[in-house]
């Protein structure tokens, strides 16, 4: 539905200060606020505007957040797509969804497209490891080609891409043109977690100053996303108990049951 690809109401409200962590990408998704809100500034010497930029990472690091973020900062309309909204498509629909995308974005731009998981739809052609129609995915993967391939210089929209995978993506998409910048998103380290519960704690009713070295130190390995959901669970935890506010103790059990999910996790992937 159109309402899917196209929330410009709730989309623009995200910013750099929601997204913790993550300077060296952050620097880099600023270049391309700076695109979208002054194209005019890069395009006087002759220099073309990149199309597109491919976040890579882990799960649950921020890439959707940072994607949002761009668009937010720049205030220009956020479209997305997923790509595994297509492995279970019929024939023609990708395509005709790829080129739909990018007509309601050229007709808004400046803006941003944002295509989660492309993987899905970007493994290198010719290798037969897509649940759905491999043809109808190369399909779809040509027509974003093409889109790409047919901005003119002024279309002033930028599509930007994630995937925990890069290894496996069609070179093609990494062509100069397409998606020829690559930015890494990593799991938080020990700092960044810190930041990262900075953030997620700001609408929690604490009942302690919480030592926030003290949750950093016990959630190695944890995403963005998990920690978000730490301090979720922890309030869920401290209100399920009838508690006025969020305690330690509630946040150390919300850790144990995220780890506790993210074990039972690796055993079905192992
Ligand atoms: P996936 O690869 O699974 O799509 P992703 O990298 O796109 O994951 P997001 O969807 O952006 O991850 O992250 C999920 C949620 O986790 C965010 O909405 C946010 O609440 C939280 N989160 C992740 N990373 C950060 C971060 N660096 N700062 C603050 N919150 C974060």
């Amino acid at each position: 539905s159109k309402a899917k690809l196209f929330d410009e109401k709730t989309d623009t409200r995200t910013s750099f200060k929601d997204v913790a962590g993550l300077e060296g990408a952050k620097e880099e998704v600023e270049e391309i606020v700076d695109f979208l809100r002054n194209p005019d500034k890069y395009t006087s010497l002759g220099g073309k505007i990149p199309k597109g930029a491919l976040l890579v990472g882990p799960p649950g690091t921020g890439k959707t957040l940072l994607a949002k973020a761009v668009a937010g900062e720049a205030k220009v309309p956020f479209f997305s797509l997923s790509g595994s909204d297509f492995v279970e498509m019929f024939v023609g629909v990708g395509a005709s969804r790829v080129r739909d995308l990018f007509k309601q974005a050229k007709d808004k731009s400046p803006a941003i497209i944002f295509i989660d998981e492309i993987d899905a739809i970007g493994r290198a052609r010719g290798k037969n490891n897509f649940t759905g129609s491999n043809d109808e995915r190369e399909n779809t993967l040509n027509q974003l080609l093409t889109e790409m391939d047919g901005f003119g210089t002024n279309t002033n929209v930028i599509v930007l891409a994630a995937t925990n995978r890069a290894d496996v993506l069609d070179k093609a998409l990494m062509r100069a043109g397409r998606f020829d910048r690559q930015i890494y998103v990593d799991l938080p380290d020990i700092r960044e977690r810190k930041e990262i519960f900075e953030v997620h704690l700001r609408p929690i009713k604490t009942a302690e100053t919480l030592d926030l070295d003290f949750l950093a130190r016990q959630t190695p390995g944890f995403s963005g996303a998990d920690i978000a959901n730490v301090c979720n669970e922890a309030a869920l935890i401290a209100a399920r108990k009838e508690k006025k506010a969020v305690t330690k103790q509630d946040f150390l059990d919300a850790v144990d049951r995220i780890v506790g999910g993210l074990e039972k996790k690796n055993k079905i992937i192992t």
